[in-house]
């Protein structure tokens, strides 16, 4: 397939400001995409050159960008510099150079998908010292022979910064888009089903609800084998046949199941009766695949971490009583002496690329296990909770680093109490109680977990983690940074769209302001991104990429902002003194704090108040 269609899919996704008609062009595109290209295609979307548990970096620095665009244009380094100050886009720059160079018909477009993808492969894996010649080399020769426009993707993409705003539920929806005339051929109960209860609405709803269903499918697949791109290829391959096969398998992760928030001990009791209550450590949510002498490590955003925790990988080796099995647990540093937990700070610093044996010996790690997913290759994801619980139990060893999480069985709310309170002396963050029969629900957030923290009078019960989706310049003492504040977002899952909720200008340290300045200047784009719903207008536009954890005093209801403001009403949410904590590099914008656990915030907050004011 050649690379020129799916560059021009790229600048037309990057001009639209509407969601659907994002959709469109994507389905349009992948109608053209061969299966053999289709892995790679959509790959290249997310940004990425193989699935995220793959960590493929491909990350280029701006410096070595700058060489091979003088390169293959012909133009020196400081005309490619002094542009770059004008344009703030390295991809524009490319792309106006080699507009001369098309003028003078010095270009044959001869690139390919193949071609691109193989590039960048060979550019990550070069690593150290004397290969910066050879990465200048491969994306000149990219750029030798792209189009203006490819020029200008294959740049982008080589920054990371491709600022096309695609996000999975997007490709999803297109990828369910093309399957839909097959789809509706193999379930004609189902569309009698939707015809009749759509009745005389428009054929559009109709056809929306039953590429619902069809998302709903393929994302049913997603949850369990994170690797859209094989996903996608298996079903241009086989069409809806494809997606069969596709079962739990160790080294792809499983996206995780998620926790709800309710107020009190009480309102938790009265949602599950008898449940277990778990204490809730404040470390990393791990996910541990082994296959005989293979052993995975998987970060809650489904990174590859198995080289950060050699002790984990140790320990998954001696102390789980399987030959294959997927567990879940948290993992934190303990205080080997006292056997105290360390707060999150100290566990934070085990996160690093370098040093990681010498920080290992200093910072132990223990993982508290919660979960089992699979054992001996049997998906144990449908058994009830009590008795994968069991099964976990007996699949733990004695041994200095693997434990079962602690936890008790109660229909109590007296005993609930009893026991956050314990924890919370004990250092811990809180406590999860979980339905004794539920099954693991992955990729959803629903009321089979629900997580108490503690929490400060005047605040709100719970950090909230919110899209960035533009930026303020600074006034005063921050214009030196180029940024004063951001404009935030939440997720709604439902119209896959982030909607504004939040301006904030506190919290910032000087560092932060500057770091951030930096990062979403290349993320920037000159209207309203596609997946974006916002009133209100920032100084700059950003693509929505990057989460921010935020504290505030309060959720209320603003006339200002669309998070949570139905069709035809005039009042969304709003946080009340919003302060930002720090960036989470750990989760993507599709698990940013929704729209829907806004609204229950919202209801919870008012719970909270009227209990304090007894
Ligand atoms: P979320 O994961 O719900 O999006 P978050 O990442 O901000 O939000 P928290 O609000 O702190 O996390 O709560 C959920 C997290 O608590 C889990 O993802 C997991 O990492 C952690 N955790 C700690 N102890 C437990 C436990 N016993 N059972 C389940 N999760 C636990």
């Amino acid at each position: 397939m050649k690379f020129e269609l799916v560059a021009k899919a790229f600048d037309e996704i990057e001009k639209t400001s509407k969601r659907v008609d994002m959709t469109t062009q994507l389905a349009a595109l992948f109608e053209q995409t061969p299966a053999e290209d289709m892995k790679n295609v959509i790959y290249l979307l997310q940004g990425r050159l193989a699935p995220a548990y793959e960590n493929t970096e491909t990350g280029l620095g701006e410096k070595l960008v700058i060489q091979a665009i003088a390169r293959a244009t012909g133009y020196t380094k400081e005309d490619v510099e002094k542009k770059f100050k004008k344009t703030g886009d390295l991809g524009q720059v490319a792309s106006e150079y080699l507009e001369k160079k098309t003028q003078q018909s010095l270009i044959r477009t001869t690139l390919s998908v193949k071609k691109v993808h193989e590039n960048f492969l060979k550019l990550a894996t070069l690593t150290g010292e004397g290969t910066q010649e050879l990465k200048i080399k491969l994306l000149a020769e990219l750029l030798n022979s792209s189009t203006p426009n490819e020029g200008k993707f294959v740049v982008r993409f080589a920054l990371g910064a491709l600022r096309l705003g695609v996000g999975d539920p997007t490709l999803m929806d297109a990828l369910a888009h093309v399957h839909l005339n097959e789809f509706q051929k193999e379930n004609t109960a189902l569309v009698k089903e939707i015809d009749e209860s759509t009745g005389k609405k428009s054929p559009e709803e109709k056809i929306r609800k039953i590429r619902m269903k069809l998302r709903e499918q393929i994302e049913a697949k997603y949850n369990i084998y994170s690797d859209l791109g094989t996903l996608a290829q298996k079903l241009t391959e086989k069409g809806l046949k494809g997606l069969n096969n596709i079962d739990l398998e160790p080294g792809v992760p499983i996206r995780p199941t998620l926790a709800e928030r309710l107020p009190l001990a009480k309102d938790i009791i009265e949602k599950l009766g008898k449940c277990i209550v778990e204490s809730k450590y404040d470390g990393f949510r791990l996910q541990v695949h082994k296959k005989g002498k293979d052993v995975w490590i998987f970060s809650r955003n489904l990174e590859n971490m198995s080289d950060m925790f050699p002790e984990i990988v140790d320990a998954a080796k001696k102390q789980l009583d399987c030959h294959t099995c997927i567990v879940e647990g948290e993992a934190l540093a303990v205080n080997e002496e006292t056997q105290e937990f360390f707060p999150f700070q100290i566990t934070i610093q085990r996160k690093r690329k370098y040093d990681i044996d010498e920080k290992a010996k200093e910072l132990p790690l223990k993982l508290f296990l919660f979960d089992v997913m699979s054992i001996n290759d049997k998906n144990l994801m449908p058994l009830p909770f009590h008795e994968r619980r069991e099964k976990l139990k007996k699949l733990i060893m004695k041994g200095e680093t693997i434990e079962l999480t602690n936890g008790i069985i109660t229909d109590s709310s007296r005993e609930v109490d009893k026991f956050f309170n314990e924890n919370v002396s004990g250092g811990l963050e809180g406590i999860v109680c979980k339905d004794l029969n539920a099954p693991y629900i992955a990729g959803a957030r629903k009321f089979a977990w629900i997580k108490l923290k503690r929490s400060y009078k005047g605040e709100l019960q719970d950090t909230v983690d919110l899209v960035i989706i533009g930026f303020y310049k600074g006034k005063g003492k921050r214009t030196e940074f180029g940024l004063g504040g951001l404009l935030a977002a939440v997720y709604d899952d439902k119209a896959d769209l982030f909607k504004s909720i939040t301006r904030i200008g506190t919290g910032f340290s000087e560092e932060m302001l500057a770091d951030l300045h930096k990062l979403l200047s290349k993320h920037t784009l000159n209207h309203k991104p596609a997946r974006v719903d916002s009133d209100v207008t920032p100084y700059a536009w950003v693509e929505p990429k990057f989460v921010i954890e935020v504290r505030a005093d309060e959720i209320t209801q603003s006339p200002m902002h669309t998070a949570g403001r139905e069709q035809g009403e005039s009042t969304g949410y709003a946080l009340r003194f919003p302060r930002i904590l720090k960036r989470r590099n750990d989760k993507e914008p599709e698990m940013a704090t929704t729209v829907r656990e806004i609204i229950k915030m919202y209801q919870n907050q008012k719970k909270v108040k009227v209990e304090e004011a007894r």
